[in-house]
């Protein structure tokens, strides 16, 4: 039977319309087609450190129990969180990376008739959340410059797109792909002044790189607003994006909620261990912020000095702005064996999204930008 035999029309309408997501290119793709070796990707903000020792050794010694279900409440975790957080662990819903966490969410509070409200070059998984959702999304424009960094997010734009139909407001903080960042007192005012019924997430999957003037973890005002979901995760800094965890924090009764959709095994056994020693090892998490906060004003300044626009970053990543379609650029840069993102589906088409990574592999980066644009000239 032909594998195209089946009518695309029955899907439903969310589905037949997505796009799906677009991850950074794998290396071993690149090392399919074109044959390189060595490559350096810098694509998925990943951590360059790889995770701590002790999260190896943990995933080593529970390997062997892999036959079993793992525990499908992730007591362990969730009660590791809760005192990490000094939080109630009813408060903390799992998910399978973050991505399952904001999945959840829509799922629990978008629908036809609901709306979703998030900004222009916000994360790219609230659109698709929201659409398979069958809900309809809402977007606000981004910062012109003039009130407030320039491509991050405008507080009043997104307020004034916020009715009584809006189930859920996405907002990331640090936001990816522009590494903007909103300070304490608006973002405060803004949850503040939503309807009490409206489900804010506040999206802090670079918090632990977030060193900048201004920026506050929201996970202090949960106890005052019920509305309020914070998501965290353990694919960047901690370095786990290749087992998937992540996490959400807020009111039990939201907690209670996501829970109901969420599925029975959705963290994996070696996941559940992983992420549980990789938070008793703050001083790797540390250090990997100390790397980026370094690497990040390096590679901002050599960029700055090659006359390209780099905009504050509050992430381990760097939004780049070449000026022109920065397609070219990208292409040249694989062909160097370096992998960066390109951000056209993000509405950036001159743009590229550069991961802080080790000294050694932004050396390369500014190497192969530096001979690939001569090449151009
Ligand atoms: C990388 C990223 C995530 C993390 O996704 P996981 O599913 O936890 O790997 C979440 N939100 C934003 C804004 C991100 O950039």
């Amino acid at each position: 039977m032909g594998c195209d035999s089946f009518p695309f029309s029955r899907a439903m309408q969310g589905v037949r319309t997505l796009s799906p997501y677009q991850p950074g290119k794998p290396v071993s793709d690149l090392q399919r087609e074109l044959g390189i070796r060595d490559i350096v990707k810098l694509a998925s903000n990943e951590n360059p450190l790889g995770p701590s020792p002790r999260v190896l050794e943990a995933v080593r010694e529970a390997v062997g129990g892999i036959a079993r279900y793992p525990d499908g409440s992730g007591h362990a975790l969730r009660h590791a969180l809760a005192a990490h957080h000094d939080i109630d662990a009813a408060c903390i819903t799992l998910g399978n990376g973050s991505n399952d966490v904001l999945d959840l969410i829509a799922r629990a509070f978008l629908g036809p008739g609901r709306e979703a409200v998030f900004s222009e070059h916000a994360f790219a998984v609230y659109p698709i959340a929201t659409q398979l959702a069958g809900a309809t999304a809402r977007v606000a424009a981004a910062c012109d410059g003039l009130n407030g960094q320039r491509h991050g997010h405008d507080l009043a734009a997104l307020r004034a797109l916020v009715t009584a139909d809006t189930g859920v407001v996405f907002i990331a903080n640090p936001n990816n792909p522009t590494g903007t960042w909103l300070t304490e007192a608006p973002l405060r005012d803004f949850i503040a002044a939503l309807p009490p019924e409206c489900v804010v997430v506040l999206d802090e999957a670079y918090v632990e790189y977030a060193d900048v003037p201004g920026y506050v973890e929201a996970s202090g005002w949960l106890a005052v607003h019920p509305n309020l979901v914070v998501v965290r995760t353990f694919s960047k800094a901690y370095g786990l994006a290749g087992l998937r965890v992540g996490y959400a924090l807020s009111s039990p009764a939201i907690a209670d909620l996501l829970n109901r959709v969420r599925q029975p095994f959705n963290v994996n056994s070696l996941a559940l261990v992983a992420a549980e020693a990789a938070l008793a090892d703050p001083a790797h998490v540390a250090a990997s912020a100390s790397l980026n906060r370094r690497e990040r004003e390096r590679l901002a300044r050599e960029l700055a000095a090659r006359d390209v626009e780099v905009v504050p970053s509050a992430g381990n990543f760097l939004l780049a702005g070449f000026g022109r379609p920065a397609r070219a650029l990208y292409d040249g840069l694989l062909r160097e064996g370096v992998i960066v993102r390109p951000v056209e589906n993000y509405g950036l088409p001159d743009h590229l999204r550069i991961t802080v990574g080790l000294p050694a592999e932004n050396g390369r980066f500014l190497d192969a930008l530096d001979r690939v644009r001569g090449r151009a000239a």
